[in-house]
């Protein structure tokens, strides 16, 4: 084996808008874990709004904080009682690791695990760094072909994934999804490969409904100019992937009988709800927090070419421009996904 580096470079969020790259001591695996150099990590929404205020609801950043979730890597090292044969693989990293043993994890929830350590969540630390330790369960090994900057977008693909089966997306099902951002464009692409016939995408910004097009969505409107209703579209599910709290209340009122509708965007704390639709029509309402054994559907999808994720990536940046990759949609309208490469 290779002789590892003992310290490695780590952009760290000391405080609001304070991001600096520091020297940090690379990370001992411990029982089962393994030791993966990071190549490629998207960034996403919550990475930018710990970075702009610190704190997600009752997360809050308290210590200096690594950010970035959606990584994938080489494995360089194992900790005790983790498979050696590993050394050298490529994965593709599933950030929360959940205590196994509670409640939840024993019905197989595990994403709704109240022990749950997920990276770049207060007091956890991210993958904005050169190497990570992590379960060995966690680390998803992703085929020879399959470049690692998408091997990262398995993570958000996973939302869209956990979002289709909450909803019971099959053949058949009519599909809305609000919101044409990185995981409206994901839920797009998955609603139609477990076999959505029509999916019809929403948002106001017409390079993404054109994205949205391209990738595979049956039908696209801009929510300046249509309302949902005005189209006459009657969705089996909503995929609500916009965050704000309109869009949501007007797109639930177009849910036919026995719908459901799947709240995955983050906006406001609340929203009102059409309570005499979601009644009258039996419409089930259901939030969605993060996945559960989500990665190996993802993993097949997006290397049998169901799925593409590489159109998502819009931008790269190197480990000293994290604050530039989280903050380059509110510069540059036509961003998507900014990918950060720790080793440039
Ligand atoms: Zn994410
Ligand atoms: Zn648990």
């Amino acid at each position: 084996m290779t002789e590892l580096p003992t310290d490695m470079r780590a952009s760290v969020l000391r405080g609001v808008r304070d991001l600096a790259v520091e020297r940090r001591p690379v990370p001992e695996p411990g029982p089962r874990e393994l030791l993966v150099r990071v190549e490629a990590v998207g960034t996403c929404g919550s990475d930018t709004h710990y970075y702009e205020h610190g704190r997600i609801g009752d997360f809050v950043v308290r210590e200096p904080l690594v950010l970035g979730h959606e990584a994938a890597g080489t494995v360089v090292a194992h900790g005790p009682g983790a498979d050696p044969r590993r050394v050298g693989e490529r994965v593709s990293l599933e950030p929360g690791v959940p205590c196994f043993t509670c409640t939840q994890c024993r019905r197989g929830r595990y994403n709704l695990c109240p022990g749950m350590r997920f990276f770049a969540t207060p007091p956890v630390d991210g993958a904005f760094c050169e190497y990570v330790a992590l379960h060995e369960g966690f680390a998803h090994p992703v085929p020879d072909d399959m470049p690692l900057e998408r091997a990262a977008l398995i993570e958000p693909l996973s939302v869209a994934v956990w979002a289709c089966r909450k909803a019971r997306v099959e053949p058949g099902t009519r599909v809305l999804v609000t919101g044409a951002g990185p995981v409206g464009l994901l839920a797009v692409q998955c609603a139609r490969a477990f076999g959505a016939p029509e999916v019809v995408v929403t948002d106001v910004r017409p390079h993404r409904l054109e994205l949205a097009a391209a990738l595979g969505a049956t039908g696209t409107l801009d929510a300046r100019r249509t309302t949902c209703a005005d189209a006459g579209f009657t969705p089996d599910v909503l995929l609500e992937c916009s965050g704000v709290a309109a869009v949501t209340g007007e797109a639930l009122r177009t849910v036919g009988r026995a719908g459901r509708a799947v709240l995955v965007g983050m906006g406001g704390d609340e929203i009102p709800l059409p309570l005499a639709h979601v009644q009258q029509y039996e419409i089930e309402v259901t939030g969605t927090f993060r996945y559960a054994d989500t990665w190996p559907a993802a993993i097949g999808l997006a290397s049998g070419g169901a799925v593409a994720l590489d159109p998502l990536v819009s931008h790269r940046f190197g480990l000293a421009d994290v604050a530039a990759a989280l903050t380059v949609a509110a510069r540059d309208e036509t961003a998507v996904k900014a990918v950060v490469l720790p080793r440039e």
